[in-house]
């Protein structure tokens, strides 16, 4: 697929052939010995500060991925600082300008590939595929948004008028914009937002999740060789309890835009709302109960290869994951064999070897909630299947995919992110029972609809306020460009990421009307 203009989305690389992963694999195993040391990074230089920590490897606890001093009150003060005196002069650089540092960092991006490939793993615990598509992605974003901003802010729209009137309408940055992405993507979304924010005209502040810094520090780097002014591009590390309220309560901030949890969202907004100054947007990406309804004229063998993929890809932390199962109870049975079975081939393990299929989870916080409600459902659900683990995954947060049948949706008090599913029979007079209780979560980001009658596939989709539908395939891994991403309700506000409309609210509209 194109962008519907002059480049396609990244190719990566296919490391199912032989040939493109040896000489791959092997530059990736020199950088997989490195440790990164980073810290936060204001007009261009980086900090030394007092409070440092070493980050972990997920995967195999005694490894070291680096060392990572975080930023504090003075840091994010300064960062403010300087991206709010350097706005005028960054949103003054024409367009063409800015679009081309972005296509330069795309490039970047693409050359230094193994490098963030590694921290991938090491950082994150993503495994090869997962860490390929996340450089992919993260490239994509910036060429997308590049030629986004050259159509949306190159010219004025001219708008009707009386003679001897010229009327104009004109997009222009807002001024600085607060970036806070989230760990589970952790150089795609960390730059979609931030060069989103700065193909509009905003200088940013960004603060990465406190697990995955060292692959954002990384790509700021990336940013500064690719010609970004360093006043344009602030990076603040740290924990939200500590830097979240001093950043969103500042009134130089002038716009945010935050992927993570709907609690987190919340907060946010009422900071916002509550601050004195300016009124200012908030775009927010947040969490879903993401189910998928199958009825009995699906094909079992795809509805499966589909089901696994959503559930468990990237160990099931991805907010547009599966979480819930609605199966047609004629077919339930032969769903669940199947499922069993293919549940049975994943591999866990390392990350970084060709053959894992799922990593660990991000930390023991995360661990410690996924098996509690694992512990729960052992009581409370009928245990369909779990992967055994290899005597490897003691050394990391590695959680076992497993899946449950449960009787209503109600039983799930909130988004487990993790490679858990859960499984739910209903008859074919409930189908409109079952689209109320999935409407009634509040959540509205992913569905997924397996059904050769296309009357029934397309009644469900229409019927369920979603953000993303996908119809007889898999529902993760939205492509820029070709399936703009975001939710409703308590998944977020939109705009779309990777979507024609999502560049525009990191602007603010101009009229101008001149007499002439
Ligand atoms: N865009 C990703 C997908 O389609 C999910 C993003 C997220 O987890 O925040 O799978």
């Amino acid at each position: 697929p194109a962008f519907g203009e002059n480049r396609a989305n990244s190719m990566g690389v296919n490391i199912d052939i032989e040939s493109q992963w040896q000489p791959f694999s092997e530059s990736v195993q020199k950088f997989m010995t490195k440790t990164w040391h980073k810290g936060p990074v204001i007009s261009g230089q980086q900090v030394e500060t007092e409070k440092t920590v070493n980050v972990h490897c997920p995967y195999q606890l005694s490894e070291l991925a680096g060392c990572l001093h975080y930023a504090g009150e003075k840091e994010v003060d300064q960062a403010i600082a300087v991206a709010h005196k350097a706005f005028d002069s960054w949103n003054q650089t024409p367009v063409e300008t800015r679009a081309q540092s972005l296509e330069k960092l795309a490039d970047l991006l693409e050359s230094n590939l193994e490098e963030l490939v590694a921290l991938c793993h090491k950082e994150a615990g993503k495994t090869i595929h997962d860490s390929i598509d996340e450089v992919r992605e993260a490239v994509d974003f910036c060429r997308y948004y590049a030629n986004q901003a050259r159509k949306k802010f190159s010219a004025p729209q001219i708008m009707p008028g009386p003679t001897g009137e010229s009327n104009e309408l004109y997009l222009t940055g807002r001024g600085v914009f607060l970036c806070i992405s989230p760990w589970n993507f952790p150089l795609a979304i960390f730059l979609g937002q931030v060069v989103a924010a700065l193909a509009s005209g905003n200088t940013v502040v960004a603060k990465p999740a406190e697990q995955t810094t060292l692959i954002a520090a990384r790509a700021v780097g990336m940013m500064l060789e690719a010609g970004i002014p360093g006043e344009a591009i602030q990076l603040v590390p740290g924990e939200g309890k500590d830097i979240g309220h001093q950043l969103t309560s500042d009134l130089r901030i002038a716009g945010v835009a935050f992927t993570g949890s709907t609690q987190t969202a919340r907060l946010i907004n009422q900071t916002l709302a509550t601050r004195e100054g300016a009124i200012v947007p908030l775009i927010a990406e947040t969490g879903g109960q993401n189910a998928m309804i199958v009825d009995s004229t699906a094909l079992p063998e795809q509805v499966v290869t589909d089901v696994v993929q959503s559930a468990f890809a990237s160990a099931g932390q991805r907010c547009s994951a599966l979480r819930v199962l609605y199966v047609q109870e004629d077919i339930a049975d032969r769903i669940e064999d199947l499922l069993v079975g293919a549940m049975a081939e994943l591999k866990v393990g390392n990350p970084s070897l060709h053959e894992t299929d799922l990593g660990p989870v991000i930390s023991e916080v995360a661990q410690k909630g996924l098996q509690a409600h694992i512990d729960r459902m052992k009581q409370e659900a009928r245990l369909i299947g779990q992967v055994d683990l290899g005597a490897e995954c003691n050394e990391g947060y590695f959680i076992a995919p497993v899946a449950f049948e449960i009787e209503s949706i109600s039983q799930l008090d909130k988004e487990q992110f993790g490679p858990i599913l859960h499984v739910i029979r209903y008859k074919a007079s409930e189908l409109d029972k079952v689209i109320r209780e999935i409407n009634g979560t509040g959540y509205g980001l992913t569905l997924g609809v397996h059904s050769r009658n296309e009357a029934t596939s397309s009644y469900i989709e229409q019927s369920l306020k979603v953000g993303n539908a996908y119809i007889n395939r898999n529902q993760i891994g939205a492509v820029v460009g070709v399936q703009p991403f975001g939710g409703q309700g308590l998944s977020g506000t939109g705009p779309k990421a990777g979507g024609p409309h999502y560049l525009y609210r990191f602007a603010t509209e101009r009229t101008r009307s001149i007499n002439t």
